[in-house]
Protein backbone atom coordinates (compact mmCIF):
# COMPACT_ATOMS: atom_id res chain seq x y z
CA UNK A 1 0.00 0.00 0.00
CA UNK A 2 1.71 3.34 -0.67
CA UNK A 3 1.98 5.74 2.34
CA UNK A 4 0.23 8.23 1.48
CA UNK A 5 -2.85 5.59 1.10
CA UNK A 6 -1.80 4.61 3.99
CA UNK A 7 -1.86 7.60 6.36
CA UNK A 8 -5.14 8.72 4.84
CA UNK A 9 -6.64 5.21 5.85
CA UNK A 10 -5.05 6.15 9.49
CA UNK A 11 -6.40 9.46 9.44
CA UNK A 12 -9.79 8.15 8.59
CA UNK A 13 -9.67 5.90 11.61
CA UNK A 14 -8.49 8.75 13.89
CA UNK A 15 -11.55 10.76 12.87
CA UNK A 16 -13.94 7.78 13.36
CA UNK A 17 -12.91 7.55 16.50
CA UNK A 18 -12.78 10.71 17.66
CA UNK A 19 -16.38 10.73 16.53
CA UNK A 20 -17.44 7.81 18.30
CA UNK A 21 -15.92 9.55 21.55
CA UNK A 22 -17.89 12.66 20.39
CA UNK A 23 -21.04 10.78 20.50
CA UNK A 24 -20.66 9.20 23.80
CA UNK A 25 -19.96 12.29 25.52
CA UNK A 26 -23.30 13.29 24.32
CA UNK A 27 -25.00 10.50 25.39
CA UNK A 28 -26.67 10.98 28.36
CA UNK A 29 -26.20 8.56 31.61
CA UNK A 30 -26.95 8.72 35.15
CA UNK A 31 -24.63 6.97 37.65
CA UNK A 32 -27.31 4.78 40.10
CA UNK A 33 -26.06 3.62 44.22
CA UNK A 34 -28.74 1.94 44.75
CA UNK A 35 -29.15 -0.46 47.70
CA UNK A 36 -32.44 -2.25 46.17
CA UNK A 37 -31.59 -5.16 44.29
CA UNK A 38 -34.90 -6.17 42.74
CA UNK A 39 -35.26 -7.71 39.69
CA UNK A 40 -38.52 -5.52 38.98
CA UNK A 41 -36.14 -3.03 39.77
CA UNK A 42 -34.40 -3.88 36.27
CA UNK A 43 -37.49 -3.23 33.95
CA UNK A 44 -38.12 0.01 35.98
CA UNK A 45 -34.94 1.54 34.77
CA UNK A 46 -35.04 -0.29 31.31
CA UNK A 47 -38.52 1.47 30.59
CA UNK A 48 -36.57 4.97 31.89
CA UNK A 49 -33.90 4.50 29.74
CA UNK A 50 -36.41 3.51 26.89
CA UNK A 51 -38.32 6.82 27.21
CA UNK A 52 -35.41 9.47 28.41
CA UNK A 53 -32.60 8.16 26.03
CA UNK A 54 -30.46 8.44 29.41
CA UNK A 55 -28.62 5.58 30.24
CA UNK A 56 -28.00 4.01 33.26
CA UNK A 57 -24.90 2.70 35.35
CA UNK A 58 -26.05 1.04 38.65
CA UNK A 59 -23.43 0.61 41.24
CA UNK A 60 -25.24 -1.89 44.16
CA UNK A 61 -24.23 -2.05 47.18
CA UNK A 62 -26.61 -2.60 50.76
CA UNK A 63 -27.35 0.50 52.59
CA UNK A 64 -24.25 0.88 54.90
CA UNK A 65 -22.33 0.33 51.81
CA UNK A 66 -23.90 2.90 49.72
CA UNK A 67 -23.01 5.26 52.72
CA UNK A 68 -19.56 4.67 53.64
CA UNK A 69 -18.47 4.73 49.97
CA UNK A 70 -20.71 7.79 49.40
CA UNK A 71 -18.56 9.21 52.16
CA UNK A 72 -15.00 8.02 51.46
CA UNK A 73 -15.29 9.47 47.83
CA UNK A 74 -16.31 12.70 49.13
CA UNK A 75 -16.30 15.43 45.86
CA UNK A 76 -14.79 12.77 43.72
CA UNK A 77 -17.79 10.36 43.96
CA UNK A 78 -19.47 10.20 40.66
CA UNK A 79 -23.15 9.60 41.98
CA UNK A 80 -25.44 10.87 40.85
CA UNK A 81 -28.86 9.28 42.70
CA UNK A 82 -28.67 7.63 45.62
CA UNK A 83 -31.46 4.78 46.31
CA UNK A 84 -31.38 3.91 50.09
CA UNK A 85 -34.22 2.48 52.59
CA UNK A 86 -35.23 3.46 55.73
CA UNK A 87 -35.14 7.24 57.23
CA UNK A 88 -32.67 6.75 59.29
CA UNK A 89 -30.42 6.18 56.58
CA UNK A 90 -31.43 8.61 54.49
CA UNK A 91 -31.49 11.27 57.53
CA UNK A 92 -27.70 9.60 58.27
CA UNK A 93 -26.81 10.19 54.71
CA UNK A 94 -28.29 13.68 54.74
CA UNK A 95 -26.22 14.91 58.03
CA UNK A 96 -23.28 13.65 56.45
CA UNK A 97 -23.82 16.02 53.42
CA UNK A 98 -24.23 13.68 50.94
CA UNK A 99 -27.59 15.15 49.41
CA UNK A 100 -28.25 18.16 47.48
CA UNK A 101 -31.53 20.11 47.45
CA UNK A 102 -33.89 19.59 44.45
CA UNK A 103 -36.21 21.49 42.74
CA UNK A 104 -39.03 20.45 41.08
CA UNK A 105 -42.43 21.07 40.74
CA UNK A 106 -43.36 17.08 40.10
CA UNK A 107 -41.89 15.69 42.88
CA UNK A 108 -43.32 18.42 45.44
CA UNK A 109 -47.15 18.00 44.34
CA UNK A 110 -46.81 13.71 44.08
CA UNK A 111 -44.41 12.82 47.17
CA UNK A 112 -46.45 13.81 50.54
CA UNK A 113 -44.24 16.08 52.53
CA UNK A 114 -44.14 13.79 55.72
CA UNK A 115 -41.92 11.47 53.88
CA UNK A 116 -39.47 13.74 52.88
CA UNK A 117 -36.48 15.90 54.72
CA UNK A 118 -37.16 18.27 57.08
CA UNK A 119 -36.94 21.07 54.40
CA UNK A 120 -39.18 18.60 51.79
CA UNK A 121 -36.41 18.76 49.13
CA UNK A 122 -33.32 16.60 49.70
CA UNK A 123 -35.08 13.25 49.97
CA UNK A 124 -38.14 11.84 48.64
CA UNK A 125 -39.75 8.63 49.93
CA UNK A 126 -41.16 6.60 47.03
CA UNK A 127 -42.81 3.29 48.57
CA UNK A 128 -43.92 2.85 52.04
CA UNK A 129 -43.65 0.12 54.15
CA UNK A 130 -45.31 -0.45 57.79
CA UNK A 131 -43.68 -1.63 60.42
CA UNK A 132 -46.68 -4.01 61.85
CA UNK A 133 -46.93 -6.33 65.24
CA UNK A 134 -47.04 -10.45 64.31
CA UNK A 135 -48.65 -12.25 67.27
CA UNK A 136 -48.86 -16.25 67.80
CA UNK A 137 -52.62 -16.70 67.29
CA UNK A 138 -52.59 -19.83 69.45
CA UNK A 139 -50.87 -18.16 72.35
CA UNK A 140 -51.83 -14.37 72.18
CA UNK A 141 -55.09 -12.65 72.10
CA UNK A 142 -54.76 -10.01 69.50
CA UNK A 143 -56.26 -7.53 71.84
CA UNK A 144 -52.88 -8.09 73.23
CA UNK A 145 -51.22 -6.18 70.68
CA UNK A 146 -52.90 -3.75 69.23
CA UNK A 147 -50.80 -0.75 70.30
CA UNK A 148 -47.07 -0.45 70.13
CA UNK A 149 -47.16 0.75 73.77
CA UNK A 150 -48.58 -2.86 74.34
CA UNK A 151 -45.07 -4.41 73.53
CA UNK A 152 -44.17 -3.38 77.22
CA UNK A 153 -47.33 -4.12 78.57
CA UNK A 154 -46.83 -6.77 81.85
CA UNK A 155 -49.31 -8.81 79.87
CA UNK A 156 -47.01 -9.47 77.37
CA UNK A 157 -44.10 -10.67 79.34
CA UNK A 158 -41.90 -13.43 78.10
CA UNK A 159 -43.68 -13.15 74.90
CA UNK A 160 -41.77 -10.48 73.02
CA UNK A 161 -38.71 -10.82 70.12
CA UNK A 162 -37.16 -8.10 67.84
CA UNK A 163 -33.87 -7.48 65.97
CA UNK A 164 -31.39 -5.13 67.33
CA UNK A 165 -32.76 -1.94 68.56
CA UNK A 166 -30.10 -0.15 67.05
CA UNK A 167 -31.28 -1.62 63.29
CA UNK A 168 -32.51 1.31 61.65
CA UNK A 169 -36.33 -0.19 61.24
CA UNK A 170 -36.10 0.16 65.09
CA UNK A 171 -34.70 3.33 65.45
CA UNK A 172 -36.95 5.23 63.59
CA UNK A 173 -40.08 3.47 64.85
CA UNK A 174 -38.58 4.62 68.48
CA UNK A 175 -38.23 7.82 66.98
CA UNK A 176 -41.45 8.70 66.14
CA UNK A 177 -42.61 7.00 69.74
CA UNK A 178 -40.66 9.73 71.16
CA UNK A 179 -41.96 12.52 68.92
CA UNK A 180 -45.67 11.01 69.85
CA UNK A 181 -44.84 10.32 73.90
CA UNK A 182 -41.95 12.08 74.71
CA UNK A 183 -38.38 10.85 76.11
CA UNK A 184 -39.46 9.79 79.45
CA UNK A 185 -42.30 7.55 78.44
CA UNK A 186 -40.31 6.83 75.28
CA UNK A 187 -37.31 5.25 77.64
CA UNK A 188 -39.79 3.35 79.74
CA UNK A 189 -41.26 1.99 76.81
CA UNK A 190 -37.95 0.78 75.58
CA UNK A 191 -37.22 -0.87 78.95
CA UNK A 192 -40.44 -2.03 79.33
CA UNK A 193 -39.83 -4.15 76.09
CA UNK A 194 -36.23 -5.17 77.50
CA UNK A 195 -38.27 -6.29 80.15
CA UNK A 196 -40.63 -8.51 78.24
CA UNK A 197 -38.42 -10.14 75.67
CA UNK A 198 -38.58 -13.93 74.91
CA UNK A 199 -34.95 -13.90 74.13
CA UNK A 200 -31.69 -11.36 73.59
CA UNK A 201 -32.14 -9.57 70.18
CA UNK A 202 -31.54 -11.32 67.21
CA UNK A 203 -31.70 -11.93 63.17
CA UNK A 204 -33.64 -9.86 60.79
CA UNK A 205 -37.37 -9.33 60.91
CA UNK A 206 -38.41 -12.43 58.73
CA UNK A 207 -36.86 -14.86 61.81
CA UNK A 208 -38.79 -12.97 64.15
CA UNK A 209 -41.67 -13.87 62.29
CA UNK A 210 -40.55 -17.39 61.96
CA UNK A 211 -39.49 -17.56 66.06
CA UNK A 212 -43.52 -16.44 66.47
CA UNK A 213 -44.48 -19.26 64.50
CA UNK A 214 -42.61 -21.67 66.31
CA UNK A 215 -43.10 -20.13 69.89
CA UNK A 216 -39.72 -19.45 70.59
CA UNK A 217 -41.07 -15.83 71.07
CA UNK A 218 -44.96 -15.18 70.54
CA UNK A 219 -45.21 -11.34 69.45
CA UNK A 220 -42.35 -9.96 67.43
CA UNK A 221 -41.78 -6.35 65.14
CA UNK A 222 -41.76 -6.80 61.52
CA UNK A 223 -41.52 -4.65 58.72
CA UNK A 224 -44.95 -5.08 56.79
CA UNK A 225 -43.20 -6.66 53.11
CA UNK A 226 -41.23 -9.79 55.02
CA UNK A 227 -44.95 -10.76 56.06
CA UNK A 228 -46.11 -10.13 52.35
CA UNK A 229 -43.23 -12.18 51.36
CA UNK A 230 -43.94 -15.26 53.54
CA UNK A 231 -47.81 -15.02 52.26
CA UNK A 232 -46.93 -14.81 48.65
CA UNK A 233 -44.49 -17.78 49.32
CA UNK A 234 -45.08 -20.91 47.36
CA UNK A 235 -42.64 -23.21 49.68
CA UNK A 236 -44.89 -25.50 52.26
CA UNK A 237 -42.96 -23.90 55.49
CA UNK A 238 -43.74 -20.74 54.75
CA UNK A 239 -47.44 -21.18 54.27
CA UNK A 240 -47.26 -22.96 57.69
CA UNK A 241 -45.67 -20.32 59.07
CA UNK A 242 -47.78 -17.83 57.71
CA UNK A 243 -50.96 -20.27 59.45
CA UNK A 244 -49.87 -20.02 62.68
CA UNK A 245 -49.46 -15.56 62.88
CA UNK A 246 -51.73 -13.04 62.80
CA UNK A 247 -50.52 -9.66 62.48
CA UNK A 248 -51.74 -5.62 63.42
CA UNK A 249 -51.70 -2.65 61.96
CA UNK A 250 -50.93 -0.93 65.32
CA UNK A 251 -52.20 2.28 66.48
CA UNK A 252 -55.50 2.45 65.02
CA UNK A 253 -57.61 4.15 67.50
CA UNK A 254 -54.76 6.51 68.13
CA UNK A 255 -52.25 8.17 65.83
CA UNK A 256 -51.70 5.01 63.11
CA UNK A 257 -49.57 2.77 62.02
CA UNK A 258 -45.78 3.75 61.68
CA UNK A 259 -44.88 3.89 57.92
CA UNK A 260 -41.08 4.11 56.91
CA UNK A 261 -39.93 4.56 53.52
CA UNK A 262 -37.35 3.34 50.69
CA UNK A 263 -36.51 6.83 49.16
CA UNK A 264 -34.24 8.65 47.00
CA UNK A 265 -31.87 11.66 46.80
CA UNK A 266 -29.33 13.65 44.05
CA UNK A 267 -26.10 13.09 45.22
CA UNK A 268 -24.34 16.46 46.28
CA UNK A 269 -21.61 16.13 43.73
CA UNK A 270 -23.62 15.04 40.95
CA UNK A 271 -22.25 15.30 37.38
CA UNK A 272 -25.72 14.69 35.48
CA UNK A 273 -28.06 16.46 38.17
CA UNK A 274 -30.84 17.02 35.48
CA UNK A 275 -30.29 13.68 34.07
CA UNK A 276 -30.78 12.69 38.29
CA UNK A 277 -34.03 14.90 38.39
CA UNK A 278 -35.71 12.86 35.70
CA UNK A 279 -34.96 9.85 36.86
CA UNK A 280 -36.68 10.67 40.71
CA UNK A 281 -39.61 12.88 38.80
CA UNK A 282 -40.05 9.29 36.91
CA UNK A 283 -39.69 7.16 39.98
CA UNK A 284 -42.82 9.02 40.99
CA UNK A 285 -44.81 8.50 38.29
CA UNK A 286 -47.49 5.84 38.31
CA UNK A 287 -46.06 3.36 36.19
CA UNK A 288 -42.96 3.57 38.24
CA UNK A 289 -44.58 3.75 41.56
CA UNK A 290 -46.79 1.15 41.33
CA UNK A 291 -43.61 -1.31 40.11
CA UNK A 292 -41.55 0.38 42.86
CA UNK A 293 -43.59 -0.57 45.18
CA UNK A 294 -44.78 -3.66 44.03
CA UNK A 295 -41.50 -5.28 43.65
CA UNK A 296 -40.66 -5.24 47.42
CA UNK A 297 -44.44 -5.47 48.19
CA UNK A 298 -44.54 -2.18 49.75
CA UNK A 299 -47.54 0.94 48.82
CA UNK A 300 -46.58 3.86 46.67
CA UNK A 301 -45.87 6.70 47.94
CA UNK A 302 -48.18 8.52 45.54
CA UNK A 303 -51.56 8.04 47.74
CA UNK A 304 -54.05 7.97 44.20
CA UNK A 305 -51.53 4.94 42.92
CA UNK A 306 -53.04 1.93 44.21
CA UNK A 307 -51.92 -1.87 43.49
CA UNK A 308 -53.95 -4.07 42.04
CA UNK A 309 -52.92 -8.00 41.93
CA UNK A 310 -50.89 -8.25 45.00
CA UNK A 311 -52.79 -10.76 46.59
CA UNK A 312 -50.57 -10.58 50.03
CA UNK A 313 -51.62 -6.61 49.97
CA UNK A 314 -54.86 -6.94 49.31
CA UNK A 315 -54.83 -9.43 52.03
CA UNK A 316 -53.41 -6.99 54.34
CA UNK A 317 -55.59 -4.25 53.41
CA UNK A 318 -56.09 -0.75 54.14
CA UNK A 319 -54.81 0.74 57.23
CA UNK A 320 -54.51 4.56 59.20
CA UNK A 321 -51.36 5.93 58.28
CA UNK A 322 -49.38 7.93 61.62
CA UNK A 323 -48.58 10.86 59.66
CA UNK A 324 -46.09 12.18 60.96
CA UNK A 325 -42.97 13.48 59.58
CA UNK A 326 -40.49 10.49 58.74
CA UNK A 327 -37.66 12.78 59.10
CA UNK A 328 -38.80 13.95 62.70
CA UNK A 329 -38.68 10.14 63.52
CA UNK A 330 -35.43 9.47 61.87
CA UNK A 331 -32.82 12.55 62.99
CA UNK A 332 -34.34 10.88 66.75
CA UNK A 333 -31.83 8.42 65.93
CA UNK A 334 -28.91 9.74 67.99
CA UNK A 335 -31.57 9.93 71.32
CA UNK A 336 -32.97 7.06 71.00
CA UNK A 337 -29.55 4.84 70.56
CA UNK A 338 -28.19 6.47 73.91
CA UNK A 339 -32.07 5.67 75.51
CA UNK A 340 -31.47 2.24 74.28
CA UNK A 341 -28.00 2.06 75.44
CA UNK A 342 -28.84 2.64 79.12
CA UNK A 343 -31.67 0.06 79.08
CA UNK A 344 -29.92 -2.36 77.92
CA UNK A 345 -31.39 -3.14 74.45
CA UNK A 346 -29.19 -4.64 72.28
FE1 LIG B 1 -35.71 -4.80 54.73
Amino acid sequence: MPDSTRSKRLLAAALLGAAALAAQAQDKVLNLYSARHYQSDELLYANFTKATGIKINRIDSDDPGVINRLKAEGAASPADVVLLVDAARLTRAEADGAFQPVKSAVLDSRIPAHLRDAAGNQWFGFSTRARIIVYNKDKVPAADVQTYESLADPKNKGRLCTRSGSHPYNLTLFGAMLQHLGPQATEAWLKGMVDNMARAPKGGDTDQIRAVATGECQVALTNSYYLARLMRSSKPEDAAVVAKVGFVFPNQQSWGTHVNVAGGAVAKHAQHPAEAVAFLEYLAGDDAQRHFADGNNEWPAVTSVKITGNPALEAMGSFKIDPLPIADAGRNQVQVQQMLDRVGYK
